[in-house]
């Protein structure tokens, strides 16, 4: 097999700078004029798959230490040194002028060979797991990742519901991802599964996201303990029960994040630096402990007859005769021969909070 160079890089990089730097920097591919009209279409595309040759590394090892000094083989790591000294990288598209695309996030220096250039397509390129698919079993991604172990990129899409990384969002992915994956017949976000949280911390997110028990498929219960604490169950009767009995967990083993935590958000009195800070150690402590074990952080029990709550009933509708707005039947308010909605009658009203229907005020 022979390859064809269709093009080069124009880069400001001349010697490769850290992965960092060069992917938030911006380049140019300069496609040669005889392959110009294949790019005819391309602009379609926000992201392109690059495929380039590493020309500036003549030699590799078939194991070596790679990044954080673990041993890994050339082909599980990202090292420009391998036999085939070929790159790939999906980086977004900015612009195309002519023959030239200008593009941002490409590891590639100056003066770079150019072998190949197509479209970014989510079902060929991400995880192999087609829309269809999708349409059809929405947490099957999911549920992959629980299944493969792949904790650090559950609390990366965690991190897309609850806003930041945490350490207690970590711990709530961690304990999501060890009940789950322990209890048989779990279908996380059918109802069939329920987690129940002792807590409404951030741990409460990162178990939502992980078991699918949300507070909209009436899957997640809420019991006010404040304990950092979970128990993921299913409807036949068996569960698990998690209790983080490492108590003093950020004292002892991640000192600094927890001094930090303490200036900036309980006495808030840290400078901006600080909290920026923060911000960074606060991530740094949640994807370490995922890379730790559930059964070295918490207390885990198995519970036979976990105490769950009926499936979501369905109820009739009802109209305000105030307001005139529909709400569900049983949390109307009689009032002077009227039925009327909780909020106009501003009564006690029939709750079901997961211990039942049962009467309540305010
Ligand atoms: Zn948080
Ligand atoms: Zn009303």
């Amino acid at each position: 097999m022979e390859l064809v160079e269709i093009g080069e890089v124009k880069s400001k990089f001349d010697e490769p700078l850290g992965p960092e730097e060069m992917r938030g920097s911006e380049s140019v591919i300069e496609v040669y004029p005889e392959y110009e009209a294949g790019l005819t279409g391309i602009e379609d595309s926000k992201y392109i798959h690059v495929l380039f040759g590493f020309h500036l590394s003549d030699d590799y090892e078939l194991v070596a230490p790679r990044r954080h000094g673990e041993k890994r083989g050339v082909f599980a790591s990202r090292s420009p040194n391998r036999p085939g000294s070929i790159g790939s990288t999906v980086i977004e598209l900015k612009e195309r002028n002519g023959n030239e695309l200008r593009v941002k996030g490409l590891d590639a220096v100056n003066e770079t060979p150019v072998i190949d250039i197509k479209p970014y397509a989510e079902p060929f390129d991400s995880s192999g797991i087609t829309e269809k698919e999708r349409k059809q079993e929405p947490r099957k991604r999911i549920r992959e990742l629980i299944e493969r172990g792949d904790i650090e990129t559950l609390l990366l899409e965690a991190g897309e519901v609850h806003g930041h990384f945490c350490p207690f969002l970590a711990l709530g992915v961690l304990a999501g991802q060890y009940a789950v994956s322990k209890l048989e017949s779990a279908v996380p976000g059918m109802e069939e599964t329920v987690a129940i949280v002792e807590t409404n911390s951030c741990f409460s997110d990162g178990i939502q996201h992980v078991t699918g028990c949300t507070f909209g498929n009436n899957g997640l219960i809420y019991r006010d303990y404040g304990k950092t604490a979970t128990t993921v169950a299913t409807r036949e009767g068996s569960g698990i029960r998690l209790y983080l009995n490492r108590e003093d967990l950020l004292e002892e083993d991640y000192p600094e994040g927890r001094e930090l935590f303490e200036k900036v958000v309980k006495e808030r009195n840290g400078t901006e630096e600080e909290e920026e800070k923060l911000k960074k150690v606060w991530r740094d402590i949640g994807f370490d402990l995922v890379t730790r074990s559930a059964e070295e952080l918490f207390k885990i029990e198995k519970i036979d007859y976990p105490d769950i709550p009926d499936y979501a009933p369905i109820y009739e509708d009802e109209y305000c005769e105030s307001c005139g707005e529909k709400f569900m039947a049983p949390k109307g308010v009689e009032k002077k021969g009227k039925i009327l909605c909780r909020d106009c009658a501003t009564e006690g009203y029939f709750q079901l909070d997961g211990s039942g229907l049962r009467k309540v005020t305010g």
